[in-house]
């Protein structure tokens, strides 16, 4: 495949803000051209047609996507999303970030990722299970525990997985857990898998706080998105003593200076779907959320939602990349510049995710369980040990936070491949 041909199959805003950030790194580090454009494009796409009989009798054909960015280093692994403005381009570069996330903390894995352009919302469970099966009855062969290994992401959940898996096993004609992580624990999933991400982002954002001299108790939070990884982080980030101010979902947003009561906001999404209308606090949008006067912001719905527009009016003190891709470049050069804001770019700040998605995956192929204490403590581990060699890297190099990470990320990668060598 030439260059232009890839580079046109995935042509999007956020596929090529992903290579930007690729070239950045390449450059900082020097990369050898001759293994640049081997280490930056993915390796392989699948397009599929999904047709689903509705509700009404009809049926509908749903477009839905696997990108695996890289297969050198181990299976690859990544979520699954649901959403009506999913392209192939942004699976791509969600597949991109995948790749030096694991590389980064150490994990035995490449990057990959799924999606399918619809709303979840507007289908019911029925219609919704048939398509999550038929979704993985298409990646046969193409997914697989030494594959590529599936997760949830923005709209699926643990019991989209649990019919992925289901149908995979099926398929293979016997429990096959490791196929997909984030499972209900009674299909093997593991415990700590749904909190992982959002605890890590805490630990993380915890961890700098101390590093600034802040007091967790006087700091506050606010956060865009309150699904998974929103929720989680913010009942994670209570449970230390910082005070959630603000959270928000596709509906709009919520903002009470006094702390959100992150259990009665919990209760009405589970009972109304969404944070509309919320009493516990004065309405905001999700535009205003992030420019609030905050001690820690946490982007945890979309990506590029920080732009050059608003980059100059965000008034946190740590910014805290929950989501995946949340800044643009043009953002990150003005927060660079301003240099009194903590970046805790995504490939290190939501990295708790797919460290205890690894440690599902390894209870599978074992069938050994751990208990909840063991998983939290090793994923704490292993994200205080890549924030240290992150900012060794920030230190040593003079770079940028996301720089660091992705350096550390990328060339571990690149130097996997020139081992290997090229087939033939
Ligand atoms: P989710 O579907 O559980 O929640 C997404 C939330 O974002 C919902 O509250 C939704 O209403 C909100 N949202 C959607 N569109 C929005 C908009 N335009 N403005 C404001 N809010 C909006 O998804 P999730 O799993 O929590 O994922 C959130 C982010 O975290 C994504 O970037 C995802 O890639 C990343 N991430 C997820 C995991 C994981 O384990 N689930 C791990 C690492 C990174």
């Amino acid at each position: 495949m030439s260059k232009a041909i890839v580079s046109s199959l995935y042509e999007s805003d956020v596929f090529r803000m992903a290579c930007r950030q690729f070239d950045q790194a390449a450059d900082a580090i020097s990369l050898p051209e001759a293994i640049r454009d081997r280490t930056k494009y993915p390796r392989r796409c699948l397009a599929v047609a999904l047709p689903i009989r509705r509700r009404d009798g009809g049926v509908t054909v749903f477009e839905g996507y696997r990108v695996q960015h890289n297969l050198s280093t181990g299976p690859s692994k990544g979520g699954v999303r649901f959403h009506e403005h999913v392209t192939l381009g942004e699976v791509a570069a969600l597949a991109m970030w995948m790749s030096w996330k694991c590389s980064l903390v150490g994990l035995p894995y490449g990057g990959a990722k799924g999606g399918v352009i619809v709303n979840p919302r507007d289908l019911d469970t029925t219609e919704l299970e048939h398509l999550s099966r038929r979704y993985m009855q298409e990646m046969i062969g193409f997914l697989g525990p030494d594959i590529d290994i599936a997760a949830p992401d923005v709209g699926t959940n643990e019991q989209i997985m649990a019919w992925m898996m289901d149908t995979y096993s099926n398929h293979v004609g016997h429990m096959a857990p490791a196929v997909v992580t984030g499972k209900p624990i009674s299909l093997g999933g593991s415990q700590g898998r749904r909190e992982a991400t959002g605890a890590g982002v805490a630990y993380l954002v915890s961890g700098y706080l101390q590093d600034l001299g802040i007091p967790l108790k006087s700091a506050t939070v606010a956060i865009q998105g309150f699904g998974n990884v929103g929720s989680e982080a913010a009942l994670a980030f209570a449970s230390r003593g910082l005070k959630v101010i603000a959270i928000s979902d596709y509906t709009g947003g919520i903002f009470n200076p006094g702390g959100i009561d992150l259990q009665k906001a919990l209760a009405y999404v589970t009972a109304t779907k969404s944070l509309m209308d919320f009493d516990g606090g004065e309405a905001i949008s999700n535009e205003k959320l992030l420019e609030l006067k905050c001690t820690v912001l946490v982007p945890a719905a979309l990506e590029r939602v920080i732009t050059d527009k608003n980059a100059p009016k965000l008034q946190c003190r740590i910014l805290a990349e929950a989501a995946n891709g949340p800044t643009t470049n043009a953002a990150d050069k003005i927060i660079a510049e301003r240099g009194d804001i903590e970046l805790i770019p995504d490939i290190l700040c939501n990295s708790g995710g797919v460290i205890v998605s690894y440690f599902e995956w390894l209870q599978n192929l074992q069938n050994y369980y751990w208990s909840r204490d063991e998983v939290i403590q090793k994923l704490f581990g292993i994200l205080g040990r890549a924030k240290a060699s992150v900012d060794t890297q920030k230190k040593k190099f003079q770079f940028s936070r996301r720089l660091a990470a992705l350096t550390l990320g990328i060339s571990r990668v690149a130097e996997a491949k020139q081992s290997r060598g090229l087939f033939p």
